[in-house]
Formats: structure tokens, sequence, C-alpha cells
């Protein structure tokens, strides 16, 4: 069955033509997935109850169903599992700012990048998400808070320009003047770098913030820590990301993950401001959040601290991104394993 809340209006509208039902039932409908964030056809009370049992028998409606939400103590971020149609569970957060609030959503389940230090790539990847499942954790989280969600991030489990198509047609169905609205220059996309994929988005007119996952200032050091690099080198790479920023005028922010003794000395601080000088630019320092299944430690305060001191000496604009909910199960994809975990012993003593 066609899945109705990945379609666009105009979609709909076709669709519906097709069944013999007038055009303006497609804006109605289209209002009642994205903006009222319906979870079923029955709660769709301006449609005639005919239509709404059509629309259940050719249409499948995807929400979401909690099964954990945990609140931070000590700064009130959100972590939600998330049950999707098929059973496979993924995570989501929710965290308030000063300039609003924020949700990190998943583009799939599991990933298969491969980041050495990443959680949410141990177990490969199952699948990517559809672009209704990519809404409804914005959606629910939502309605389960009761307060509007400013900004997206896509920098959950999942590499988003692994799946390209779901999230472009996510990000145009989040950002619809008829749905939640949600303004372009509050998305941002996150990626490892798939060097084709960011020229395409570039091209998409989206106007969203580019997120790199940069980690290293050399090659070598980069394909210690992230297999993708074997593929793109830097060159390629910021190449590209020059693009992206020529094309749509959006800064690229580069994410750079300090891990002790692999990435983090002042030399290599340096070589990164080397690498990005004249660059109109933003560097996302993130002390690594330490997995149990690889033995990588984050960098000491001080040199963290360095780094950032190093990299503004050098004309680089950087800050240490401020950790949101680290007593609510830390790193990407963290919850999740937890999570399945349990119930796989749970199973087990059944
Ligand atoms: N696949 C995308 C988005 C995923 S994660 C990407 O690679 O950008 C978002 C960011 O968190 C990435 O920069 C990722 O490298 C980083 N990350 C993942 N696990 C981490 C960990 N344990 N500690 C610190 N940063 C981590």
């Amino acid at each position: 069955m066609t899945d109705i809340r990945s379609m666009t209006e105009e979609e709909l509208e076709k669709e519906l033509a097709a069944m013999g039902e007038k055009k303006f039932r497609a804006a109605q409908i289209f209002e009642w997935l994205h903006r009222h964030r319906a979870e079923s056809f029955e709660q769709m009370s301006s449609l005639p109850a005919a239509l709404r049992g059509r629309l259940a028998e050719s249409f499948s409606l995807v929400t979401l169903r909690p099964v954990r939400i945990l609140t931070s103590q000590t700064d009130g971020t959100k972590k939600f599992l998330f049950e999707l149609p098929d059973g496979n569970v993924i995570e989501s957060v929710w965290m308030r700012y000063r300039h609003g609030n924020s949700v990190c959503i998943s583009s799939q389940v599991g990933c298969r990048m491969g980041c050495r230090f990443c959680a949410s790539t141990l177990d490969g990847l199952v699948r990517g998400l559809t672009a209704s499942e990519m809404l409804e954790q914005v959606y629910r989280i939502g309605s389960l808070t009761g307060e509007r969600v400013d900004s997206i991030v896509v920098m959950g489990s999942g590499e988003p320009l692994d799946n390209y198509d779901a999230l472009v047609r996510f990000i145009r169905l989040a950002t619809n003047p008829k749905g939640q609205d949600i303004s372009n220059r509050g998305i941002t996309v996150s990626t490892c770098g798939l060097v084709p994929e960011i020229y395409r988005l570039a091209d998409e007119g989206l106007g969203i913030t580019l997120a790199l996952s940069l980690h290293a200032s050399d090659d070598e050091t980069r394909r210690r820590l992230m297999p993708i690099a074997r593929k793109y080198d830097l060159a390629e790479i910021l190449a590209a990301c020059k693009a992206y920023f020529h094309k749509t005028g959006r800064r690229i922010s580069y994410e750079y993950s300090l891990v002790h003794g692999v990435n983090d000395t002042r030399k290599e601080a340096q070589a990164l401001g080397r690498l990005l000088s004249g660059q109109n630019c933003h560097v996302n320092l993130i002390p690594v959040n330490p997995i149990k299944e690889r033995d990588f430690t984050r960098s000491g305060r001080e040199q963290i601290e360095a780094f950032q001191k190093t990299l503004e000496g050098c004309g680089i604009n950087a800050t240490i991104r401020r950790e949101m909910g680290r007593d609510i199960d830390g790193a990407c994809g963290q919850l999740r394993r937890s999570y399945l975990k349990k119930e796989a012993e749970e199973r087990k003593t059944l």
C-alpha cells in the first residue's frame, strides 16, 4: 500500500483524481497529515466517512510508537526510542536551546559507513527510513512534548546522503508552509562526506546547512577513523564543500570529534587551520563519546580548549559542542543498542 505521509500534495491530487475524488480534498488531507500530524484516518473529521474508509483501504498511514522516553535530569534533553511499523526501533533526541527547540533525527536503521568510534554502525545497515518515518520523529516529538519544533538536525543514526531521495522528500515536506513550516535555515544535514551527493544536494535549491564530519586534517588519520575516507580524499571533499557554499550561500559546519592520542594535538589543530584557511566556515569540536565496543578515549578538557584556541589563532571560528543529556545514554545509537540487547536477553529467559 502507498505510504500516504511520504506523498507531496501534487501526488495526492493525482491519486485522488484517479479515485474520482475532488481536488480540494488533497489539500485537506495534506493538512491533516502534516499540520495536524494525524495518527489515523478516523481522526480526519472534516472528511466524509466514506472517503476516510476509502483512504484506509488504499493507503498506509505511518505513525511511530514511542517505546521509551528518557528525560535528562541535568538539562531537560529527552531521548525517544520509536518503533517503526515493521518492528525496527530507532532513536531521536529533543533539545531545548535558547534559540528554540531542536530535534535530532535518525535517517536509517543502523548504518553501513563503519566509522570506528560510532555505535550506530556496529551491526551494519538494516534499511533507510522513508520520508514519513523521518517526519514522524519530528511530529510525534512535537505532539508528545506539546512544544513547537524550531529546528531539525539530521545527525542521529545513519548516513542521510546514503538515503538521498527519501531525505530530500522529507526536507521538502517538513518545510512545506501547509505543514509544520520549519524554516530551511533551521535544517542541518550531517554527512561523513559522500561527494557526488554533496554536489547533488547543492543543486536542490533547499538552503539548508551542511555539516561535514571531518575528524582529521590528513587523509591517513581520516582513513583510520572512517572507511569512507578510502573512497573520497580530503581534497575532493573540501572542493565539494566549497561548491556547496558557493551555490547555496550557506557556510559549512565542520564536525571534528576529538579522540585522545589520535587527532587532538596542537600540530593537528594547526594542520586543520591550514586546511580550512580562507573558508567561511565553522568548526564544531565534539569530545568523543567513548563506546564500550572500542577503546577510544576522549581528550582532556585542557587539550580540547587548546585545540580550539589554535584553530581560532588561524582565523577559524570554532566552538566546543555543549554536551546535552549525557546522563541518558550518550552517543548516537547507544540507546537503541542497549534496548535491543535487553530485549534479546529477556527473550532468552522466557
Ligand atoms: N552519518 C552522518 C551523521 C551521523 S552522526 C555523519 O557521519 O555525519 C553525527 C556526528 O556524530 C558525526 O560527526 C559523527 O561522526 C559523530 N559521532 C558519532 N559517534 C560519535 C561518538 N561516539 N563520539 C563523538 N562523535 C560521534
